[in-house]
């Protein structure tokens, strides 16, 4: 059929079986004799399938009630401004910085109130997770802000920082229905679905409904205000609704897999083989801190520019697409996501291990 291993940090590769379906359902989705691409996203097919979702993402993380799911757009980079928005009553909030994507977070913040970086890995290149068990959490801070998963660097915070109270926000873009989580421990979890779910354009916020207010900054404008979407149930205007439908389909997949702690298991059976290869290979070598490996970013290098673009062209030959590093650290990185089976991951340390034989 032509499918490559692709180890893309995202958009990434999605379950075949999900794909085999929208494409069963092109023409005419369940008798309506048209897609959903073409399908008011008022008429009742539609509502079935937005709400569809929505139960499903519910139980699949036992998301409490107290809490709003909302599908919306703008990428996961919206987010950086519309919680500032939303959430500085005090003007302020603690930033922890272990990567380029809560620093861009923590940048847009400021445009909106003070901003305390509390924690920070920059001085070792984002490599490992800082102790985050007594931070400096600054009094009147509205919100702690992580993200949980750093796709670039692949470290992953293993425990969630101690934010003395405060509420905490996350960015979990890349380890979104990874694994289970609790989500009460969150105001807000929120992700760009284009790395673990569906397609881009849809972005997921799970928001504890006591945020959700019309307190928000002056000149806040109604599609950056979350209550807008909390109130019209995610339809205030048009949502990105195929990609919505092909999260429902995804979240479907992941019930019928066994759940996110079965996901869990999968996916530390997969990076764990990727890990001990690297662990004892005498030219690959691993970036990150041991303790802080996330189970979906993997980076690694050899330690030579010109030998890691040499295994990343080779490997694209051999069918193990996208493992170039992210352009700001390069070396190779292989995203190893929910529908990524186990099968390429053994693809992918088998070429490692010729490539090692040929070229050490
Ligand atoms: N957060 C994380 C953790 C990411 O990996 C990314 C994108 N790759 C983003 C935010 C930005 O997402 P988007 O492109 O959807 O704005």
């Amino acid at each position: 059929m032509g499918r490559v291993y692709n180890f893309s940090a995202g958009p990434a590769v999605l379950p075949e079986e999900v794909l085999r379906e929208a494409a069963d359902e092109m023409m005419d989705y369940q008798g309506t004799g048209m897609s959903v691409m073409e399908m008011s996203h008022r008429s009742k097919a539609y509502d079935e399938i937005i709400k569809g979702a929505e139960a499903d993402l519910r139980e699949l993380m036992g998301i409490p009630d107290n809490y709003k799911v909302l599908f919306l757009q703008g990428g996961a980079s919206q987010q950086f401004a519309m919680i500032p928005m939303n959430l500085m009553k005090n003007r302020s909030a603690d930033y922890i910085i272990t990567g380029q994507w809560a620093k861009k977070a923590a940048q847009e913040a400021e445009k909106y109130g003070k901003v305390n970086r509390i924690a920070s890995s920059e001085d070792q290149t984002f490599s490992y997770i800082p102790d985050c068990s007594d931070l400096p959490v600054s009094e009147d801070a509205d919100y702690v802000y992580i993200c949980e998963n750093n796709t670039i660097y692949g470290t992953k915070f293993q425990t969630l920082p101690d934010t003395k109270g405060k509420t905490l926000v996350a960015d979990v873009s890349s380890c979104f229905l990874s694994e289970p989580i609790d989500v009460a421990k969150y105001g807000i979890v929120y992700g760009g679905v284009q790395k673990n779910i569906g397609p881009a354009g849809v972005v997921i916020v799970i928001i504890r409904e006591d945020l959700i207010t019309e307190d928000v900054l002056p000149g806040t404008p109604t599609m950056l205000t979350y209550k807008t979407h909390a109130d019209a149930k995610s339809l205030y205007n048009t949502p990105p609704a195929y990609g919505i439908y092909i999260c429902g389909k995804v979240f479907k997949w992941l019930k019928k897999m066994g759940g996110l702690k079965v996901m869990k298991e999968r996916n530390e059976k997969k990076a764990k083989l990727l890990y001990d290869f690297l662990d004892q290979s005498k030219l690959f070598k691993g970036t990150v801190a041991a303790k802080d490996r996330s189970l979906m970013n993997v980076p690694f290098v050899t330690g030579d520019a010109d030998l890691d673009a040499k295994f990343v062209k080779e490997a694209k030959a051999a069918g193990l697409e996208n493992l170039k590093g992210h352009r700001s650290v390069g070396g190779m990185r292989a995203s190893i996501y929910n529908a990524m089976p186990y099968e390429g991951v053994e693809a992918l340390v088998a070429f490692m291990k010729k490539f090692e034989e040929e070229n050490l």
